[in-house]
């Protein structure tokens, strides 16, 4: 229905052996909307994202995706269903072309961008499209990242810590990107240590602490809410 979120998680659990990472989050995720994980290092943001993608499948709890019962869905049918995962080391093909990385991504779900919208939304991926994934920047490497999972026609992008370690322009540049996104009714899950960037893209935050989420709020409510994030994450 309208009113159910695109992705409901609910008592989610994760484990890697028998390190207990995930403690039983609860989430939502509306369609179009665009909702930040923030956390101090370790707490489980990456875990969250990574269980959700089905990649770690030590674990308990519910996660529903358009209605769908996730938990019984196997790792390679994830990104069929639609979720897209865009991880911390960006997983493009170093010694492969810009254009080759962006050819070689199937399109598993409806509605995948084609190379003329990519190339679009990333005039500087049309640029270096005979580039080798190794002499990009760590920008241009960013957006080859998203830009191949655009094209696989994910609905929800999980996009771990898009900015890390990118200059201050190029940061702008991606959250552009983002809300081009937002615009066209993309749905994203992100995790995000650049506050500032967060609260420029996000409509609502969740924030973790030691495998739970200890708080949830909308962006409207930030500015009451910073004296918190200040003792939680020392931003
Ligand atoms: P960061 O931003 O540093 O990645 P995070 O909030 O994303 O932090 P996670 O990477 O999800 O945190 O880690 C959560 C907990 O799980 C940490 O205690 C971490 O040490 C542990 N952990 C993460 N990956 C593994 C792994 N592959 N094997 C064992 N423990 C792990």
């Amino acid at each position: 229905t309208e009113t159910s979120p695109l992705l409901k998680v609910r008592a989610l659990n994760a484990w890697y052996g028998e390190g207990h990472a995930l403690q039983g989050i609860d989430l939502d995720v509306r369609a179009g909307e665009t909702v930040t994980l923030l956390g101090r290092n370790g707490v489980g943001k990456t875990t969250a994202l990574r269980t959700i993608m089905g990649i770690i499948r030590s674990r308990t709890g519910s996660i529903e995706f358009d209605g769908r019962d996730m938990m019984r869905v196997p790792l390679h049918r994830t990104a069929h269903a639609g979720i897209g995962y865009v991880p911390e080391e960006r997983g493009i093909f170093a010694t492969l072309t810009v254009y080759e990385n962006l050819n070689l991504t199937p399109v598993v779900a409806r509605g995948g961008m084609s190379l003329d919208e990519i190339y679009t939304l990333f005039p500087n991926l049309k640029e270096r499209r005979n580039s080798a994934g190794t002499k990009l920047s760590g920008g241009e490497q960013q957006m080859l990242a998203i830009a191949r999972i655009l094209r696989t026609g994910a609905r929800l992008l999980l996009l771990d810590e898009p900015t890390e370690g990118l200059a201050p322009v190029i940061v702008q540049r991606i959250g552009e990107v983002l809300v081009t996104l937002k615009q066209r009714g993309m749905t994203i899950l992100l995790v995000e240590q650049n506050f500032r960037f967060a609260s420029k893209v996000a409509d609502r935050f969740y924030v973790v602490d030691h495998g739970q989420v200890i708080d949830h709020f909308a962006v409207e409510q930030l500015p009451d809410r910073m004296s918190m994030l200040n003792e939680a994450l020392g931003v």
